[in-house]
């Protein structure tokens, strides 16, 4: 080789070197990573910190056909919100998961505000809460077809809602207790499926008893969604052996409305022991990895004089914790559950069993 050919080989080499950092540079553009979706856009999971999955800010129960945000004055429920906020930044919660639907208070402008406010990471959904005999879904809603409920709750994830700019984290839907949905019901179901097949929004579904979760995972692997796809809300309502199944599904378990009761016996059903015990047997069966608590507490209710009673979000920190290290649970448990198993919930990621669609 002369030292022209050296120089051409040298020329050569370096191409090839730009280009192959060219091709990581655009992999890595392409693939974002976990994300999770707030109402300031989305947000490495990585960086969710503690999260409280299942609260509100504000609820307005007065019916689709009446609520509005004229109901409410933004600011005022923010003066009353934000010493419960201090409360769980002082816990260290970085996020926030308000479970509002649309028609029974959701406000992202309100969600917005107070996360500026606070530094706290709001998430909001799309979706509609059909529990409560449909009170709150609007009347286009019976004469719409799945695949055109599910087309509005998609629009709001690649447009935002309302046009606030603020997109939806999640999927809220909400079916009521009974052995068997009502077709309304599980046209609700099938909307979030195919919703969840466009999206990557995890499905997050009041339910209650068993026997409706059932019916809605059920429906979901025919439509072939994944049960990990799939939050069954309220499940402490299930028997242990229903929290399991579902759990070794894939599905995941929402013990909700933890609340220090001081009326209760301990370890009567809703005491704290009680649901130190039910994810203590989780653990066990080795499926704390698929538990999520939360306290469904709060709120601001614009039919009451000055918000009524708000209830704050710590008994969690002050009463469950320290039961749960009653019970052995060690801090990574903790961790799994206040942590770790949120932030893989809510990542924005399509869960399906078909792997072509
Ligand atoms: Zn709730």
């Amino acid at each position: 080789m002369d030292i022209d050919e050296f120089d051409d080989f040298k020329i050569l080499l370096w191409l090839i070197l730009f280009l192959l950092f060219g091709i990581i540079i655009i992999t890595c553009k392409r693939d974002p990573g976990d994300y999770i979706m707030t109402v300031n856009g989305p947000v490495p999971s990585s960086q969710t910190g503690i999260t409280l999955e299942h609260e509100h800010i504000l609820v307005d129960f007065i019916g689709a056909d009446s609520t509005g945000y004229s109901r409410w004055d933004k600011k005022e429920v923010i003066i009353k919100a934000l010493p419960y906020i201090d409360d769980i930044k002082k816990n260290g919660v970085n996020t926030f998961i308000e479970c509002t639907p649309s028609y029974l208070g959701r406000d992202p402008w309100l969600l917005k505000e107070l996360s500026k406010q606070t530094g706290i990471n709001f998430i909001t959904n799309t979706g509609y809460y059909g529990a409560r005999n449909n009170l709150y879904v609007p009347e286009s809603f019976y004469s719409s077809g799945p695949a055109e409920i599910s087309a509005l709750w998609i629009n709001e994830f690649i447009n935002g809602i309302e046009g606030s700019g603020v997109k939806p984290g999640f999927i809220k839907i909400a079916v009521d207790p009974a052995d068997t949905l009502s077709p309304e019901h599980r046209k609700i179901i099938t909307a979030a499926a195919l919703a969840h097949l466009k999206t990557g929004l995890v499905i997050a579904s009041h339910t209650g008893p068993e026997k409706p979760a059932f019916e809605q995972i059920n429906i979901l692997k025919e439509l072939h969604v994944d049960p990990s796809a799939f939050i069954w809300v309220h499940a402490q309502r299930g028997s242990i052996e229903s929290n399991i199944l579902a759990a070794e599904e894939g599905a995941w378990v929402s013990l909700d409305n933890v609340r220090e009761r001081p009326g209760l016996e301990p370890g009567a059903p809703n005491s704290i022991k009680w649901y130190a015990n039910r994810i203590s047997e989780l653990k066990k069966k080795n499926l704390l990895n698929k538990v999520l608590i939360s306290h469904d507490s709060g709120w601001y209710d614009p039919a009451k004089p000055n918000g009524g009673t708000f209830n704050g979000f710590t008994d969690i920190f002050d009463f469950l914790i320290p039961a749960l290290k009653d019970e052995g649970l060690t801090d990574t448990d903790i961790d799994l559950l206040l942590v770790k198993n949120p932030q893989k919930a809510f990542t924005i990621r399509i869960r399906t069993l078909n792997p072509k669609l």
